[in-house]
């Protein structure tokens, strides 16, 4: 019997608002502990919540972005259970109605473009975080996560592996990245993950009774997680055995899952309003505000950038790292070919970057560089790999520059778009002192030489010093070629243009 396993995600992001979503106290992760938190958000009797209108923002945001239903109206809930991360005794969440309903999220699987159904996303709160160590004893409890605002995005059953769950979640990942909405930073558990696996077999139409894992913080594990839930499961079945509805902590340590409790259902939360808060309601205008201020979604941009001539592989790199796509659209701005711009800020610049283990918000090369040594190479000006040249100088000169304290004003200087020609007067000085792409090939020397009658006569000076290859290359011996080429290449120092080099030793040879 062939099985096929059936996953739905419940999504816990982080929303990265300045504050907290009941409060107005400020949340950075890794603060000492207790020190982002008062009275409401550690639940004392009496502090009363007020929602943070950013909160509502970018939860209208992600709904839009994902073509959801916008509730005009929805509610505060609480869900009620006892456990010491959770001061008030309850969670603030939106049970019965959520903001967003409905609508999805499109993702590339095995190189086709897929939609995965929201069921629902709502807004809710974050519980404190719980401590445990070697040194000390018991658990301590650290209130400063406690009232962060979290969406939760639910989807429906629509993955049938975790290798497309796991595109799915990349995907989700580029679009709050996108919208600027939460940091996604894993490790911080800015985005964690429930997921629901069910297996049936092949071709039965009722799903299987689902189990719920908890605790997946990174992609891979996901992956790990389904398949290692999925075999669980087939292997019960095939045992005679019969799956229970239950809830398993995924072990990333020990790459298993360890039963937590059996699935509690609504009625053990006693859900009821949240009567501290008013209903939610948000006007057209809201929404239009919100629907106004959108950016060029994931999807969309992938496509422009393909209709550009941007090859597959550097967009996809583009839309996921949204800082190089800006760069890439500014050189673009600048005059750059896009794939060019593409294939230099995703190739070369890249490895610079990850070489030195730097942002390129902060490289000191400009997309404005970029675009005047591409169009260099275009023109035949210089070589491509004399291009590559004057971007490492770049680097090296420009980050000397930074090292005797101009580090801040030449960077933005730098950035603007204008090839370092800044407008403050301060910045200009520095900007004077940046040496210009053209500036750097003159230094070098690295200008090709693509005059056809320097090279010709060149050709015809090596020609005649090498007579034995010339006699080979006619008679047969193919290699000579290279070896002419090699020899004009050498003889003009690197400068002359290999390619007119080639057309005419061709030439002269016949
Ligand atoms: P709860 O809050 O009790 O976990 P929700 O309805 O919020 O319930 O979440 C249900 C999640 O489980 C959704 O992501 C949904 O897609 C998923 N799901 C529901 N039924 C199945 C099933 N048979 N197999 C796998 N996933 C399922
Ligand atoms: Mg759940
Ligand atoms: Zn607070």
């Amino acid at each position: 019997m062939t099985y096929e396993t059936v996953i739905g995600l419940e999504i816990h992001t982080e929303l990265s608002t300045k504050t907290k979503a009941f409060c107005a106290c400020e949340y950075k992760f890794g603060g000492e502990v207790n020190t982002q938190c008062c009275p409401g958000c550690a639940g004392m009797p009496g502090a009363l919540p007020v929602l943070n209108k950013r909160v509502v923002d970018y939860a209208m945001k992600m709904g839009l972005a994902c073509g959801c239903k916008i509730n005009k109206t929805s509610a505060f809930d609480r869900k009620n259970y006892f456990y010491p991360d959770l001061p008030g005794g309850y969670q603030v969440t939106q049970n019965f109605t959520p903001i967003c309903e409905g609508g999805g999220v499109e993702f590339f699987h095995a190189g086709e473009k897929r939609t995965a159904r929201l069921t629902r996303i709502h807004i809710e709160e974050d519980t404190a975080k719980l401590l445990h160590g070697d040194a000390f004893d018991g658990t301590l409890i650290d209130f400063n996560r406690a009232g962060v605002p979290l969406i939760e995005i639910v989807t429906e059953p629509d993955f049938r592996s975790g290798e497309e769950v796991k595109d799915f979640l990349e995907s989700l990942r580029t679009l709050l990245l996108t919208l600027d909405i939460c940091n996604c930073k894993m490790q911080e558990g800015a985005i964690r993950c429930d997921i629901n696996v069910s297996v049936r077999p092949a071709g039965q139409a009722e799903y299987g009774t689902r189990v719920e894992m908890k605790n997946v913080n990174t992609f891979s594990g996901a992956i790990l997680a389904i398949e290692y839930e999925a075999s669980r499961q087939i292997e019960i079945i095939n045992g005679g055995g019969q799956i229970f509805q239950e809830t398993r902590r995924w072990d990333e340590q020990r790459e298993e899952s360890v039963l937590m409790r059996s699935k509690e259902n609504a009625a053990d939360y006693r859900y009821f309003p949240e009567a501290n808060l008013v209903q939610l309601v948000v006007s057209d205008d809201w929404i239009a505000e919100i629907s106004a201020e959108m950016p060029e979604l994931p999807i969309p941009k992938l496509e422009r950038y393909k209709s550009l001539g941007v090859p597959a592989a550097e967009s996809h790199m583009l839309i996921e790292q949204v800082s190089k796509a800006r760069f890439f659209e500014a050189a673009v701005a600048a005059g750059a070919n896009p794939k060019n711009a593409a294939v230099w800020t995703m190739g070369h610049i890249t490895a610079r970057l990850n070489k030195v283990g730097m942002a390129i918000s902060d490289a000191p090369v400009t997309p404005a560089d970029l675009a005047a040594v591409l169009e260099m190479i275009a023109a035949k000006k210089i070589s491509i790999d004399s291009g590559k040249l004057v971007i490492d100088e770049v680097f090296d000169t420009r980050a000397r520059l930074a090292g005797n304290g101009h580090r801040g004003q030449e960077s933005e200087a730098a950035h603007s778009l204008e090839a370092g020609r800044a407008e403050t007067a301060d910045s200009a000085e520095v900007a004077d002192s940046i040496e210009t792409v053209g500036e750097i090939v003159e230094r070098l020397s690295l200008a090709q030489v693509s005059d056809e009658g320097e090279i010709k006569k060149l050709v015809a000076e090596i020609l005649a010093a090498n007579e034995k290859s010339v006699e080979d290359y006619k008679n047969g011996k193919k290699n000579a070629f290279a070896f002419l080429v090699g020899q004009c290449m050498k003889a003009s120092k690197g400068k002359a243009n290999p390619q007119v080099v080639n057309e005419l030793i061709r030439e002269a040879l016949g």
